[in-house]
């Protein structure tokens, strides 16, 4: 195991140019415990400076038009590129996550992709009325300034999903990232900064309670919030105050559902990395899969035939696909989760067996059968590398399962027959059914959550006009 594969020059820059004169506290690298650097513990004073200068520097940038502000997006774009291998160095050193696979450096490859569509969408004016004698259109006004409050998992391309639409329809941004993950959005702001105009962008690295008093403060006009459902509640409560307006994109359990006509060679790939995608750290990641009868054997097979694939071990490693969970806290989880699994009689098909000594926070790739659908690894979010496949005998019984959740961020069907998966699909309670795949978001395409996983669309226009405040002109 290597941390030293990279040259390590470019990251080490990124961390100096962040590096604060104040108090700082250590951050540790999950594979080994190292110190990757120091975060600085910003405070409310500290929020309240940043809220101000966003404030003041508002207007200047709601007055530029679209093509302006979309001109400096792709100028972002450009010093993420210009910085990627150094950003993914931080990000794997500080999450967790390998570079190669879809992780540090296809996230940082995420966020200059996400900076040019969001760039590029039209968003007009929308004529609702126009008989002759009414016309009406709707407009998407600046809101003013943006608080966005981001989880541990993908921390950079979800500041960028908050960033990038609040930029672009004239708001300015206060941005807090999780405390598990500060030096990558601190970075990342860094660089955006080198292009951006002074006061748009602003990173307070505090705890949850800064989190707290950007949600409450009375200069913040809309929360973005990605992170647990209990932190969106909580969020929820302590704006009601200012009545802001919130984008929630909370928890989820997703389910897959494989029909009968599936071919299990031919969806194992893509089954494993829709539930391990991020080492299994995704909100919108497969956890919880359901096959009938039929296929159960050949599928819980093919699954193990692909994990045993899979390297997973320090992420500087070029071979490696799979990481440690970030944070003890979610290794704490899974350990808890898997356990609930073994001691109800399930099978074990792979993994569950952490070795004790080993440094960091590594759980080994497990995917869990004979599982029943009320046990606490189906019922619970795992957020980890852990995977529950519940048999199932006739289709209803899959719905009624796979519905039957608090939570409904996304789902999946997998089937050979494209017109059977879509009616299928139609009848699963979710913000997104995958077809044949499984967690795949794409900056044209809305995304949200339905149930308790949040409200508010993020992505495409739909994304757009979430950060803006409608203004119908009628006469
Ligand atoms: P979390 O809710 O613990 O923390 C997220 C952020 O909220 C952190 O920055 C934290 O400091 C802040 N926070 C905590 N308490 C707060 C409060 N009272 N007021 C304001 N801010 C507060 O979530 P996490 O553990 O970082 O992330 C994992 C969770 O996020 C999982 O449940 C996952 O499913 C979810 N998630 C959802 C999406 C999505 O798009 N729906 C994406 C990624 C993660």
């Amino acid at each position: 195991m290597t941390t030293e594969s990279t040259t390590s020059t470019g990251y080490r820059e990124l961390l100096s140019r962040i590096a604060s004169p104040g108090e700082t506290r250590p951050i540790t690298d999950p594979a080994t415990g190292e110190e990757v650097g120091r975060a600085p513990v910003h405070t409310a004073a500290d929020l309240d400076a940043a809220v101000a200068a966003a404030r003041a520097a508002q207007p200047a940038w709601a007055a530029l038009s679209h093509a302006e502000r979309s001109g400096y997006l792709n100028r972002a774009a450009d010093a993420i590129e210009a910085n990627a291998e150094a950003l993914a160095e931080l990000l794997s050193r500080e999450q967790g996550k390998p570079l190669n696979g879809p992780n540090a450096r296809f996230e940082v490859g995420a966020c200059s992709a996400w900076l040019r569509a969001t760039a590029s969408f039209e968003l007009e004016p929308e004529v609702v009325v126009d008989d002759g004698e009414t016309h009406a259109e709707v407009h998407y006004r600046p809101l003013g300034v943006v608080g966005a409050i981001g989880p541990w998992n993908w921390p950079m391309m979800i500041s960028i999903w908050q960033i990038a639409p609040s930029l672009r329809m004239g708001n300015t941004v206060v941005l807090k990232p999780s405390e598990y993950t500060p030096l990558s959005v601190l970075a990342l702001g860094d660089v955006l900064n080198t292009v951006l105009p002074e006061g748009l962008l602003h990173v307070v690295s505090g705890g949850r309670d800064v989190g707290e008093a950007l949600s409450g403060h009375a200069g913040i006009d809309k929360i973005m919030f990605t992170g647990s459902t209990a932190t969106g509640k909580a969020i929820i409560r302590s704006s009601a105050d200012t009545v802001k307006r919130l984008t929630l994109e909370l928890g989820g359990n997703d389910a897959g559902i494989v029909l009968e006509d599936a071919d299990p060679q031919a969806i194992a790939e893509g089954l494993f990395w829709g539930a391990f995608i991020n080492t299994g750290q995704t909100c919108a990641a497969l956890k919880r899969l359901y096959v009938p009868d039929s296929l159960y054997e050949q599928v819980c097979e093919a699954l193990t035939a692909v994990a045993a694939q899979m390297p997973m071990g320090h992420g500087l490693d070029e071979n490696n696909v799979l990481g440690p969970l970030q944070n003890r806290a979610q290794f704490d989880v899974v350990a808890r989760l898997v356990g609930a699994a073994k001691a109800s009689g399930a099978r074990v098909l792979t993994g569950g067996d952490p070795d004790p000594d080993a440094p960091g926070h590594f759980y080994p790739t497990t995917l869990v059968a004979d599982i029943d659908n009320d046990n606490p690894l189906v019922a619970e979010e795992q957020f980890g590398p852990a995977l529950p496949i519940i048999r199932y005998t006739d289709l209803d019984q899959a719905v009624e399962m796979a519905n039957g959740l608090d939570v409904g961020l996304g789902a999946s069907v997998w089937s050979s027959d494209a017109a059977r998966a879509r009616e299928v699909a139609a009848r699963l309670e979710a913000g997104t059914v995958w077809i044949n795949k499984h967690g795949a978001v794409d900056p044209r395409v809305p995304f949200g959550g339905a149930k308790q996983s949040g409200y508010g669309l993020e992505f495409g226009v739909a994304g757009l006009k979430g950060l803006g405040t409608p203004q119908v002109i009628a006469g």
